[in-house]
């Protein structure tokens, strides 16, 4: 038998304080019980997410947070500013159209950062604009975006600032009161150490004015109806009571450890495995590279196949490339409940994996890189 590892960027390994919550028995949810469970995970959430506003809690993935970000707080022919550096800069302009919101595109290189002096001049040029959708950490390129110079830029404008932190969350750095940001998602399965199955929104007072102002239409994610329940540690609809079981240990375990210290471990682990992949030669992609997850090019190979041959003969899952970077590019995850010690592990296995597919490499170089910045 083989024991599996998930190195992937989300879904990522359960907590075992997750796990064992997640076998309770069920609770009615109307019941002062589930209530008092809410609560402490609205508490929770609000630590994690750096901020005294509510944190509403959905049952679906990220990408339901994300809709519920565009369908609450625009109207109808509004025109939006999407920054377009990856997979999920092209999923918020996606969901703006479906709505039928116009989006103006910032296009960023991808695995570059977008600049906010870029964002500026868009904001210049268009007074049309009324929200900006970014990303903390881009995860189909591994870039993290320094949020706070980019929310100061729209805060000045009075614009909505919105940031998809499905995936870094937990990882980079971010302080969504301090830095002024209105709106932040996330989702339970990537740094939360849950499995897939909620998503998290937050939002500040500023962004109440936009709520009340939207006529785009929702139901099942209407922030309006959802927070009037969450004042009283209640959800409008049945909510997820076991993963809402297993999130409140979860953020319990968090707060516990901190998240100063969390950002700190997270950024040493993904710079050993920066310089633990280039000592194999390959080239990291992002100029700006994230805490959450590392992404490099690959040139001698077909990165797909290194992927299926890690997991159909070791068990250990990482990713590959999306879009145009597919095949070409390796990712692998060090969020949630990712150990220095389950890096290393992943590392001696690619180097295997990669003998075994005939590139040269001097074995055990990869584990000594790590080894030589993560335990500096
Ligand atoms: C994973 C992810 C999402 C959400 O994906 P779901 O599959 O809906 O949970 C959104 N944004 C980013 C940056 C992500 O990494």
């Amino acid at each position: 038998m083989k024991h599996s590892y998930l190195m992937t960027p989300g879904p990522s390994p359960l907590l075992p304080e997750v796990k064992a919550a997640l076998g309770r028995d069920i609770i009615h949810h109307r019941t002062d019980e589930f209530r008092e469970v809410l609560k402490e995970a609205h508490e929770g959430l609000k630590y994690l997410f750096q901020t005294k506003n509510p944190v509403l809690i959905f049952s679906s993935s990220g990408t339901g947070a994300m809709e519920a970000a565009v369908s609450n707080f625009l109207k109808k022919e509004d025109k939006a500013l999407i920054v377009m550096g990856g997979k999920f800069g092209e999923r918020w302009k996606e969901i703006c159209e479906s709505f039928g919101v116009e989006t103006v595109p910032l296009n960023v290189e991808w695995g570059n950062a977008p600049i906010s002096e870029d964002i500026e001049k868009l904001l210049d040029a268009d007074s049309g604009i009324k929200a900006v959708y970014t990303t903390l950490c881009e995860t189909s390129t591994a870039t993290v975006y320094d949020i706070k110079s980019i929310a100061e830029v729209i805060r000045k404008k009075g614009l909505l600032c919105v940031v998809d932190a499905v995936s870094g969350l937990g990882q980079d750095v971010l302080k969504t009161d301090e830095w002024g940001v209105d709106v932040v998602v996330s989702g339970s399965q990537k740094g939360l150490m849950l499995p897939p199955g909620l998503a998290f929104l937050s939002f500040s007072k500023k962004a109440e004015k936009f709520l009340e102002e939207s006529d785009l239409p929702k139901y099942y994610f209407d922030l309006k109806k959802a927070s009037k329940s969450w004042e009283k540690n209640d959800t409008p609809f049945t909510p997820s009571v076991s993963l809402i079981f297993a999130l409140r240990e979860s953020l319990r375990v968090i707060r516990e450890e901190g998240l100063e210290t969390r950002w700190k471990d997270f950024g040493k682990m993904g710079r050993a495995l920066r310089s633990a992949l280039t000592s194999l030669g390959f080239e990291i992609l992002s100029k700006s590279p994230s805490s959450s997850v590392t992404a490099a090019l690959v040139k001698e190979i077909d990165t797909a196949s290194i992927v299926r041959k890690m997991r159909k003969e070791y068990g250990i899952s990482i990713a590959g490339g999306q879009g145009h970077l597919k095949g070409k590019i390796v990712r692998i995850a060090h969020m949630g409940y990712i150990n220095p010690s389950d890096i290393v592990m992943c590392l001696s296995v690619l180097e295997k994996v990669l003998a075994d597919s005939g590139v040269s490499i001097e074995k055990g170089v990869s584990l000594k890189a790590f080894q030589e910045v993560y335990y500096a």
